[in-house]
């Protein structure tokens, strides 16, 4: 049983990656990304609070990612574990984090953070902004707030998990599958 977090900033690849390793060790993908935006195209009450920040690049507020990660933790019966994607993204949610998984007796092996320079990610995310429908991938300004929200208040999560010996740095620029490979000698590693 492996509880990975996968992380990196706005268009690293971590979806792409997510899928491949589901695949690979059948675990269970929470990406709180895919969570607001299932509450939004539901229209419900989280997706209403929710809106106003993911489309305009800011953070939604820890207590609203935190609880909704709870539910999702909770109602996720026989997991064979977890990998997070795009959460937690304050050093609050890692703290809340390793306070839920504690009271179900598990822990993070891990954190991958995937390597991309910020020209890389501008270039990605206005790629799949021509399909993708998602408002924060259309507009530079909206991308620019991403990049900076993932400096100034994402980025020392890193040092939270370095700080526990558990940070794995990965090149996130190349093929997929060399990607994928790197990722699963860190995870075999575990
Ligand atoms: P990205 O492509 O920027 O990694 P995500 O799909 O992970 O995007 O998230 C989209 C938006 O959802 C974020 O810009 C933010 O508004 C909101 N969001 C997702 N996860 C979190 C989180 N852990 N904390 C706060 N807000 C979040």
């Amino acid at each position: 049983m492996y509880n990975i977090v996968l992380f990196g900033p706005p268009g690293a690849g971590k979806g792409t990656q997510s899928e491949k390793l589901i695949e690979k060790y059948g675990l269970t993908h929470l990406s709180t990304g895919d969570l607001f935006r299932k509450h939004l195209g539901e229209g419900t009450k989280l997706g209403q609070l929710a809106k106003k920040y993911m489309n305009e690049g800011r953070l939604v507020p820890d207590e609203v990612v935190i609880g909704m990660v709870e539910d999702k933790i909770n109602e996720t019966k026989n997991a064979t574990g977890f990998i997070f994607d795009g959460f937690p993204r304050t050093t609050a949610q890692a703290e809340a984090l390793d306070e839920m998984l504690s009271q179900h007796n598990l822990k993070i092996n891990g954190m991958i953070a995937l390597d991309v320079p910020e020209d890389v990610l501008r270039v990605r995310i206005q790629e799949r902004g021509k399909t993708s429908n998602r408002v924060d991938d259309q507009d530079d300004v909206k991308i620019s707030t991403r990049i900076k929200v993932y400096l100034e208040e994402t980025l020392p999560v890193a040092d939270y998990y370095a700080a526990q010996n558990k940070l794995q740095k990965i090149n996130g620029v190349g093929e997929i599958a060399q990607i994928f490979k790197d990722i699963t000698s860190v995870i075999d590693s575990y």
